[in-house]
């Protein structure tokens, strides 16, 4: 599943694709892709409509459109966008094909369909629940101490939580939790102030390594994230705990070990992180 640093290769992959380009048409095939206004209401009104701005909240991608609104998608586990040339047909899995006036065509696919596009003049009609953007000056240390006083779940669930920080999924979160050296099972109240700040800065670390990094390309098939230009993430290699169950720990050579947090598969090192 795409988490931060995918999503914003996937739009800064998409942005020169689609800069200035004008919508023609849209035809969805499976309405429930579309979560806001319903499929029809959004067929109407995304015709002729020009793609002007490009952004990221979280692991929503944001398309700005020269009306003032953005079409909002988060891909989920097999959400993926592709410019596709004209001639090029739609398959099974595909839910939202967008008619370009240049005679491309995007093409929204999803195996799984659990992705969701919106077409909104606000985004925060879809945004409002999520925290601080975790590389703005929004994510501070006070206020992730503050955001986990007092919790009693797991750190690492409390990492997936996008109310607390934005952005972060289950890769980032086994690998920020390595950087701070912090036991993933440990409740997040009993984190001392300096373990909070190793967090926040482990969090920021792995997020932008790995968007240097093109985000990491796991997985098989459908599951397995490649950005638009089809050319793979490489944070993968960097990955120190991350589906590393068994393999030396990098730093002490103890075997990483693999728990079930939060219904997540979670991997940590139980000699480094206390
Ligand atoms: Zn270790």
């Amino acid at each position: 599943m795409p988490e931060l640093p995918e999503v914003e290769t996937y739009i800064r992959a998409l942005a020169p694709l689609l800069q200035g380009k004008r919508i023609a048409g849209a035809h969805v095939y499976w309405p429930r892709t579309i979560a806001a206004p319903d499929a029809g209401a959004f067929v109407n009104l995304i015709q002729g409509r020009g793609f002007v701005h490009f952004d990221r909240r979280g692991k929503y991608m944001l398309f700005g459109l020269d009306s003032g609104e953005t079409l909002v998608v988060h891909l989920r586990m097999t959400g993926e966008l592709r410019v596709q040339p004209a001639d090029m047909r739609p398959d099974k899995h595909t839910h939202l094909l967008l008619d370009l006036e240049s005679g491309e065509r995007l093409h929204y696919r999803d195996q799984r369909k659990f992705g969701r596009v919106w077409l909104v003049d606000d985004v925060t009609q879809v945004l409002a629940r999520l925290g601080p953007e975790p590389l703005s000056g929004d994510f501070a240390p006070s206020g992730l101490a503050q955001a986990l006083s007092g919790r009693t779940a797991a750190i690492k669930a409390l990492l997936l939580d996008q109310s607390i920080v934005a952005g972060v999924g289950n890769i980032y979160a086994d690998e920020a939790l390595f950087h701070a050296r912090i036991d993933p099972r440990r409740t997040g109240g009993d984190l001392t102030a300096d373990e909070v700040v190793c967090l926040w800065q482990g969090v920021r670390e792995v997020l932008t390594k790995g968007i240097e990094l093109r985000g990491s390309s796991l997985g098989s098939g459908p599951q397995n994230y490649t950005p638009p230009d089809g050319l793979p993430g490489e944070a993968q290699e960097f990955h120190q705990v991350f589906r590393r169950t068994g393999l030396p720990c990098p730093v002490c050579g103890v075997p990483v070990q693999r728990v079930v947090l939060a219904q997540r598969s979670t991997h940590f090192c139980p000699s480094c992180q206390r």
